[in-house]
């Protein structure tokens, strides 16, 4: 077996246009349309000889996926279809089992119609391909400019001993959705991919047509910062809103536990392992790292030190004390010349909380935690006022990161007129753009109508238009500065929010995470990045905020992209198969090679040659999502998204992937999405590996301590609980609570019904340790100050040391 050095080596030194695929001559990985699949007419032959050993090597396949699931049976529920009481529902459904019957497995590469070169020329793809089990894939290309027929896309599969050795074909594409179910319903691009639920405007007057079978799965959970405008979307969208913890006979908690979407409070890192299969939450761990304002000025400063402050200079120079005193001071004394003017700010505040503009040393707390900023005092003004944008930022994956800017957002005025006199500091109706500060002001005027340049909010559209129409500026130069300071915040937490979310997130589907951007404009309209709040204001009282909001919460879900859980009445489940993080062997290899190549041109070439089961999920997910977009604009990846690439922690195998795939198919995508469909269309991208032993007990052995730490609650008075005999599923399916929303009342719940169930039998940790002290690795939460999920006496708490951002403020 050669080693990955020699892949490599090889790899790199083939000759670029003339490696050979294994498959089929003359097609080069470089070229748009790429490689070769083929399942030719006479295999169709072999398939019926071999319908009896296929039937067995599915069933087998089944199994080891159910496996691959993980912890419990409810998940395989998930992807069994039983009869739907919705007859448009059972067509469907029929479609997609008929089409799961007609499954092929390819064994033999002998067996291949396309003769297998043996050049010394194409080992290194080869081996490549053979090592990473990819198939070596590509269109062939139609003759006219039509569509490629199905019969001329063929799909050659490399083999080497392996787990998977079947690659399924179907008949046919993925039939479209019955005409009852587009309503509530969007099919993917993709066969073989359940389709995602569609979310419709707040103001959507006419309610959604939705089949009880997929009704009764859409459950939101409540929390106490649920937005009025998100709950609206989510009811026209035909969720019901259920309360956490709540046990009551109206609400009883089992209804409660199976909820697929939340809209919270940002949490501690460790509490996402709580999150199960299937539901999504709006945070990812650790954004906390651009989220409070001292670590965003950190992670940027790391940045600022290796690439260059004329890169990385977005934030005004910022020091947080009480660390950085003496270059405070150094500074200071340097700048005291000019008159210099600071800004004083609480490391993790908001709504313009504890701010001032200061200019004496005096003003300075020595030992308080505070940042101190220098201060933009010639900002752009309009009407003789100063303004600051709001940004709207959603970010729907880390690795690989794909970030999208909302097309509009806010213009928030101050409500005094600006001058820069150091008599005026302590005016902060001047100095202060925040609305919770200038709606106190006897000046401040509101702007009901999104599209007048009125009052002192104004929409970011609005914004442009004013200053291409009155003020002669070239908007799109200041929308390309601004995605460029966007593109670079994001990456200045790219890193701990990696790292912290392959540490506690085991899919992919879990995480989505919308943020506030504050940024204000200098006289030049250079943007200089204020901070990043990770719960940005949705409050919506007036029809401006509305306007941009509305649409904004509509376009985040979609993007989001939420399936039905567990509908195995309705045949459309989620299928967690479609995001796992883990990787056979082979996706480990290609993972390695790519990310060690050191020249951009070689991965270009070569990383979409062989595309990996794991590939083809990552990539057909970011397709779906892009159908979505919208009035979110995706600023990464993009085509020229590349030059950010350095800027990450380390390179990063799907950010290359993505770079190459958008190189390749952004000018048209139809290839490359026809390239996907034909991967598809054999159930390539269902080809799991199974979850590591280690990583399973660990992930058991998790949720067995924050479950039982939740129950290890001191019992609480109350009467005896009405419903303690209730039958049903057992409830550590729940798994913990999350920390967010509001609580029952003390009398509703029933402690010594959980104090008398048995610790959790996966796990010894709950009869070795106390609550407060389990085993080290991983740390379980502890029950106070951390956001002990069911803490008796006081509300749940989540991380309050992050910023907590303007999630009340009325922006
Ligand atoms: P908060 O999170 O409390 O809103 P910000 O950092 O957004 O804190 O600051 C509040 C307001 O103060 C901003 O909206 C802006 O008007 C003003 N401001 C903040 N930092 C600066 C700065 N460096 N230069 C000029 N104005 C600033």
């Amino acid at each position: 077996m050669p080693s990955l050095k020699n892949i490599i080596s090889k790899l790199c030194h083939s000759p670029r246009q003339d490696t050979h695929t294994p498959t089929r001559p003359a097609v080069s990985p470089a070229l748009p349309v790429s490689s070769v699949t083929a399942i030719p007419a006479a295999k169709k032959a072999v398939k019926s000889k071999k319908k009896t050993k296929t039937k067995a090597k599915v069933a087998k396949m089944k199994i080891s996926s159910r496996e691959c699931n993980g912890d419990d049976g409810e998940i395989d529920d998930s992807h069994s279809r039983s009869p739907s009481p919705d007859p448009a529902i059972e067509t469907w459904q029929n479609g997609m089992a008929m089409e799961t019957d007609a499954v092929t497995v390819i064994e033999n590469k002998d067996k291949l119609s396309v003769p297998i070169k043996n050049d010394v020329e194409q080992n290194s793809m080869v081996k490549l391909a053979s090592k990473l089990n990819g198939a070596v894939v590509s269109l062939k290309k139609a003759p006219s400019k039509e569509k490629p027929n199905k019969d001329q896309l063929f799909v050659t599969a490399l083999h080497t001993p392996n787990p998977f050795k079947t690659l399924a074909t179907r008949k046919e594409s993925s039939p479209s959705l019955p005409e009852s179910l587009t309503s509530c319903l969007r099919s993917s691009l993709f066969p073989r991919v359940p389709p995602y639920l569609k979310f419709v405007s707040h103001d959507e007057t006419v309610p959604l047509k939705i089949p009880t079978a997929i009704q009764k799965h859409l459950k939101w959970k409540l929390t106490t910062i649920t937005p009025i405008v998100v709950k609206k979307t989510l009811t026209n969208s035909g969720f019901r809103l259920v309360k956490s913890e709540c046990d009551t006979a109206e609400c009883p908690q089992e209804e409660t536990v199976d909820w697929i979407g939340i809209w919270g409070k940002h949490m501690k890192s460790i509490m996402f392992r709580a999150i199960k299969d299937g539901q999504k939450m709006n945070h990812f761990p650790g954004t906390f790292q651009i989220g409070r304002k001292d670590r965003l000025w950190r992670n940027l400063q790391k940045l600022a030190s290796k690439y260059g402050v004329a890169e990385f200079g977005i934030m005004p120079k910022t020091y947080v004390l009480p660390h950085d005193l003496k270059i405070l001071k150094h500074d200071w004394e340097k700048y005291a010349a000019n008159n210099e003017r600071w800004i004083i700010k609480p490391p993790a505040s908001a709504r313009g909380t504890g701010i001032k503009v200061v200019s004496r040393w005096t003003q300075i707390p020595k030992k308080k935690p505070v940042v101190v900023q220098r201060y933009v005092s010639k900002p752009y003004l309009i009407n003789g006022s100063k303004f600051d944008l709001r940004l709207y930022v959603l970010v729907t994956s880390v690795h690989p990161l794909r970030i999208y800017l909302y097309k509009d957002g806010l213009a928030r005025f101050a409500s005094v007129k600006y001058n820069d006199e150091l008599s005026s500091l302590n005016d902060r109706y001047m100095h202060l753009t925040n609305y919770s500060i200038n709606r106190l002001s006897k000046n401040y005027t509101p702007n009901e109508d999104f599209a007048a340049c009125e009052g002192h909010k104004w929409t970011l559209q609005t914004l442009f238009q004013y200053l291409k129409t009155e003020q002669n500026v070239d908007i799109n130069a200041l929308w390309e500065s601004i995605k460029d300071l966007v593109i670079k915040t994001i990456i200045a937490g790219e890193a701990s929010i990696s790292s912290l979310t392959k540490a506690n997130i085991t899919s992919r589907y879990n995480c989505y995470e919308l943020f506030g951007i504050d940024v204000l404009l200098d006289e030049d309209l250079k943007p200089w990045l204020l901070e990043v709040n990770i719960s940005p204001s949705l409050h919506s009282a007036s029809p401006l905020d509305i306007h941009v909001k509305g649409p904004l919460v509509s376009a985040v879900l979609n993007a989001a992209q939420f399936h039905v859980p567990r509908a195995e009445q309705a045949g459309l489940p989620y299928d967690s198969r479609l995001y796992t993080v883990y990787l056979s062997k082979e996706e480990r290899d290609k993972h390695i090679i790519y990310t060690n190549m050191e020249d951009r041109d070689l991965y270009l070439r070569d990383i979409l040659s062989t595309l990996t089961p794991d590939d083809v999920r990552h990539l057909l997910q970011a397709e779906d999502e892009l159908t979505q977009s919208g009035a979110l604009q995706r600023v990464f990846p993009t085509r020229h998204s590349h030059k950010y690439l350095p800027y990450l922690a380390g390179p990063r195998y799907y950010n290359r992937l993505f770079d190459a795939w958008e190189t390749r198919y952004a000018e048209d995508r139809e290839p490359g999405v026809e390239l996907l469909r034909a991967l598809c269309d054999m159930g390539y991208h269902l080809q799991t590996p199974g979850v590591p032993l280690k990583r399973a007990a660990a992930q058991q052995l998790d949720r067995c301590r924050m479950t039982w730490t939740r129950r290890r609650r001191p019992p609480r008075r109350g009467p005896p609980c009405p419903r303690s005999r209730r039958s049903g599923p057992p409830r550590s399916r729940s798994g913990p609570s999350l920390p967010q929303g509001p609580r029952a009342p003390a009398q509703t719940r029933c402690p010594a019904r959980r104090l008398s169930r048995r610790p959790p039998r996966c796990s010894p940790a709950p009869s070795a340790a106390p609550a407060a002290s389990p085993s080290p690795s991983p740390p379980s939460p502890s029950p106070s100050p951390s956001p002990s999920p069911s803490s008796p006496s006081s509300p749940p708490r989540t991380d309050l040391n992050m910023n907590e951002c303007d999630e009340k403020e009325q922006c």
